[in-house]
């Protein structure tokens, strides 16, 4: 499929992508596009055109709204519909409507460098889980021994906790450095202050489609037909605040402060192509057999490759690019997305669209594959070096981490883009310090 405008030959974006996002110009309020390499096309204008008719003929438009809330609520059934549409709308051999019209084109093609991005979805709800079985294991050989690593539970099902909704921001939104109670030391009473051991977390995060009624639970068999699509998640965590509050109720202020998401959405039926085998979850591996009602058809894993860069303060004042400090890959995960839906869903529980799940962080075996600078500096006794010989074991503020991904099978390529963030000081009036006199 070659699309009628000109893109780049290793574009991550071509006609097999087509990804989701919500964008505005000057002047312009946010409404959908889809990502064509480097061109947006603006899906309310086709829509208010009638080239598209997400919802059916003759019913409400979608696109012209700040989130992709309503489209995702259409279901699969619309989301194939519209993606196949678009596809014969954007190749170079198919339907003329927008292709041969030069007003259209006009006012629907906007260069990706004169839009602002913006959060995909109004995200009701946030649930981040614990899916890479080598995170979990380094996790727990650091804090409880390699005995002890993986708890009982883990192997029987997708460990997750409610996280955040209000504080998920889009790429490029900055990240105040969080201030709590931390006990560094174990002997003496807790302190208050900044964070000092500010880290990221690799994940890959999906957007929920219609969802399901309360008390009625999604089956496996309808888990495929409710996953919108794919983005990446930088899941910013305060190690230090995070280990004195964790016990015995989970993550909370060491998590809440910020989520980062990236701005496009790829379909999941654009990810068709690169589904592969998962670790067996069966005595073949040496693993238990999951509850039936967990049990998936392979392959339900994902091969996308999966970048973590780092650029400092000094590297951006040198021009210097960011630096790859690890290079992991979503077939890492030991329990799928539908398996993380299934699972959430299995008591009652409804999902909602835009409801935002995330893998947890992607680990691979190797050190160099360490989702977290927790895994990567090994709880801060391995410091990485930096190539303008500087180190790093957490974050410093002035950091900016970048988050990439992409699926290449052959001439076929899927790109995620980036989520990127910048540590921005800590709020020095923050915590109650005493007023001036
Ligand atoms: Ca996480």
């Amino acid at each position: 499929m070659t699309p009628f405008l000109d893109l780049a030959s290793d574009s991550g974006f071509g006609l097999a992508n087509l990804p989701y996002g919500v964008f505005s110009t000057a002047g312009h309020p946010a409404r959908v596009g889809v990502r064509l390499g480097d061109w947006v096309v603006d899906l309310d204008v086709l829509e208010q055109h009638g080239l598209i008719a997400a919802a059916g003929a003759g019913r409400g438009p979608v696109f012209n709204h700040a989130s992709l809330n309503a489209f995702m609520a259409l279901g699969a059934d619309a989301w194939d519909a519209v993606r196949s549409r678009l596809q014969d709308l954007l190749r170079a051999d198919g339907a003329p409507d927008l292709r041969d019209s030069a007003t259209l084109r006009e006012h629907a093609i906007v260069p990706l460098a004169d839009v602002t991005m913006h959060l995909p979805a109004e995200i009701g709800d946030y649930t981040d889980f614990y899916s890479s079985r080598q995170h979990a294991t380094n996790v727990g050989t650091m804090f409880r021994g390699p005995e002890n690593a993986l708890m009982p539970n883990w192997l029987h099902l997708p460990v997750g906790y409610h996280g955040r909704a209000s504080s998920v921001v889009v790429s490029g939104t900055d990240v105040v450095r969080p201030s709590g109670q931390q006990r560094p030391d174990d002997d003496a009473p807790p302190v208050f202050g900044p964070s000092k051991l500010l880290d990221i977390e690799l994940e890959l995060g999906f957007f929920v489609g219609p969802g399901n009624d309360l008390g009625s639970p999604l089956p496996m068999a309808e888990a495929s037909r409710q996953i919108f699509g794919f983005v990446l998640v930088n899941d910013w965590s305060a190690r230090d605040i995070q280990k004195w509050e964790y016990v015995p109720l989970g993550p909370f202020l060491g998590k809440n402060f910020a989520t980062s998401v990236s701005p496009w959405v790829v379909p999941y039926a654009a990810l068709e192509p690169f589904r592969i085998p998962g670790e067996a979850q069966d005595a073949s591996a040496g693993n238990p057999e999951p509850l039936p009602y967990l049990r998936q058809p392979e392959p339900r894993s994902l091969d996308i490759d999966l970048t973590v860069a780092l650029e400092t303060t000094a590297m951006r004042e040198a021009g210097a690019a960011p630096h790859v400090v690890a290079t992991s890959n979503a077939k890492n995960l030991y329990w799928s997305p539908e398996q993380q839906l299934v699972h959430h869903t299995v008591n009652g529980c409804n999902a909602r669209p835009g409801d935002l799940m995330a893998s947890g962080t992607i680990s691979g075996e190797e050190p160099g594959s360490y989702g977290s600078f927790l895994e990567l500096s090994w709880r801060g006794t391995r410091p990485l070096s930096l190539p303008d010989g500087d180190t790093r074991t957490f974050l410093r503020d002035g950091d900016r981490v970048l988050l990439s991904g992409e699926a290449v099978r052959g001439d076929l390529r899927i790109g995620f883009g980036e989520v990127t963030g910048t540590i921005l000081p800590s709020d020095s009036t923050a915590g109650g310090l005493p007023l001036a006199s």
